[in-house]
């Protein structure tokens, strides 16, 4: 499969709606995050993600439906050590989409309105996010990079038993029995030692 850095579905047949079109479009690939945009994510990647993107028609007026999934290896430090540790992510969506061609061409995604304190949510306005286009040719990059980032885990740990690091960074994981210079006295030394210095003979 090719590597490229954009993650494009054409859908013009579902939305001409020529007799005999199918009602289908599918894409899969690998897409290669720049360099940017994975700082721009917070996010950084151990080689190419790899997504698949199926959009039906619905049958109904101009609806359409989205899914497919993306998957690949992020390098995240490991929140005790500081090593880099691989953790494979997976993220898969299912969404509506609407073509809107008075909007903006790229591919958005509209979140649903979060209902009112005390209010309803007419449920003609849709409970669930959807995506919006506005040109047949798709590109589902950024949407896929995006759930990437958001399904990525918080923190990782290297192993769940992690020593992490000694006060001087020498990694106890390594060194297990390392204690960094001046450490002992420091730890043994009594929390009252500091009243040693203090002179309470009223004589001198
Ligand atoms: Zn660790």
């Amino acid at each position: 499969m090719v590597s490229r850095q954009d993650a494009v579905l054409n859908l013009s047949h579902l939305l001409t709606r020529a007799p005999g079109a199918s009602f289908e479009a599918h894409g899969e690939g690998l897409l290669v995050p720049s360099e940017e945009e994975q700082r721009h994510d917070g996010v950084r990647l151990d080689g190419p993600l790899a997504w698949r993107v199926t959009v039906r028609g619905t049958g109904g007026d101009d609806d359409l439906i989205a899914d497919g999934e993306v998957s690949g290896t992020a390098v995240q430090e490991c929140r005790r050590c500081l090593t880099d540790v691989r953790a494979f992510v997976r993220a898969d969506f299912l969404y509506p989409m609407t073509y809107a061609p008075a909007g903006g061409k790229a591919l958005t995604l509209i979140e649903a309105p979060l209902a009112a304190e005390g209010g309803d949510v007419d449920p003609s306005e849709g409970g669930e996010d959807r995506l919006a286009f506005g040109a047949p040719e798709v590109d589902f990059a950024t949407l896929l990079r995006q759930l990437f980032a958001i399904e990525m885990p918080l923190t990782s740990l290297c192993a769940p038993d992690c020593r992490g690091l000694a006060t001087d960074g020498t990694n106890l994981n390594d060194h297990p029995d390392h204690v960094p210079e001046g450490a002992t006295e420091r730890t043994e030394r009594s929390p009252f030692a500091a009243l040693e210095d203090l002179d309470l003979d009223p004589r001198s």
